[in-house]
């Protein structure tokens, strides 16, 4: 069956399948933090956005509380996304350094989602919660066929990404060890990048920095997959 990007988007945004998450967003967008208590949280999943045809994806694990929850955009609104979105346009993949909300111009030769499209309490999903988002991910992947780089932002979403592709192929995840810069063959013929979470606490005990990231992405820019 054909279905559009937008269309799986606007599925996406209607999904209430998972009632802890369905519970856990509307009570995050009504209490709200104190310093965004004067905006009206978006409070529903984060769909993915950027150019869909480019090669490149990108996967974070989910939405963060105040930030994509509160904006509508994945990796928009917090810390971890301020990082990537900084490196990502040293890298010249987009066109502006910052991500702020759906209407600030922001467009990038990449495109961006997460494994999973709600955000979880304490930032961890439980399985059947990422099983049951896993079906948006084989909308995604279907649809944006000219990706052939996965690059996965932290060992979860990389190690969703493996579950996925165990699900389909036969594949042994001990092969794919977690790692920065790391690359891998995927049974399909696309490539899996992994990076380090772009997350404030990496970037204060020094496990990454711009430079590192914006490399990543760099090298990324450059391969050519067949
Ligand atoms: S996590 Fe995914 S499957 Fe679960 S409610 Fe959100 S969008 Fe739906």
């Amino acid at each position: 069956m054909k279905i559009s990007l937008d269309n799986l988007n606007q599925t996406i945004t209607n999904c209430s399948k998972c009632p802890r998450l369905v519970a856990f967003r509307k009570k995050i967008s009504k209490e709200k933090r104190k310093q965004y208590r004067n905006q009206i949280y978006w409070g529903k999943p984060t769909p993915g956005f950027g150019d869909k045809k480019s090669k490149i994806i990108i996967f974070g694990l989910a939405p963060a509380a105040h930030g994509a929850t509160r904006t509508g955009r994945v990796f928009t609104g917090d810390k971890s996304g301020d990082l990537l979105f900084k490196c990502l346009y040293k890298a010249g993949l987009s066109n502006q350094s910052t991500s702020t909300d759906i209407n600030d111009g922001l467009k990038l030769s990449c495109f961006i989602t997460n494994v999973l499209k709600c955000v979880p309490p304490g930032d961890k999903p439980e399985l059947k919660e990422l099983l049951n988002c896993s079906k948006f991910l084989e909308g995604e992947l279907h649809i944006l066929r000219e990706a052939k780089i996965l690059v996965t932002i932290g060992k979860v979403a990389f190690d969703e990404i493996l579950k996925f592709y165990q699900r389909k192929y036969s594949l042994d995840k001990k092969n794919y060890i977690f790692g920065h810069g790391k690359k891998y063959k995927l049974p399909d013929g696309k490539l899996l990048v992994s990076s380090y979470h772009t997350s404030p606490r990496n970037f204060n005990t020094g496990l990454i920095n711009e430079r590192k990231i914006t490399n990543l992405f760099k090298l990324v820019k450059k391969l050519k997959i067949n």
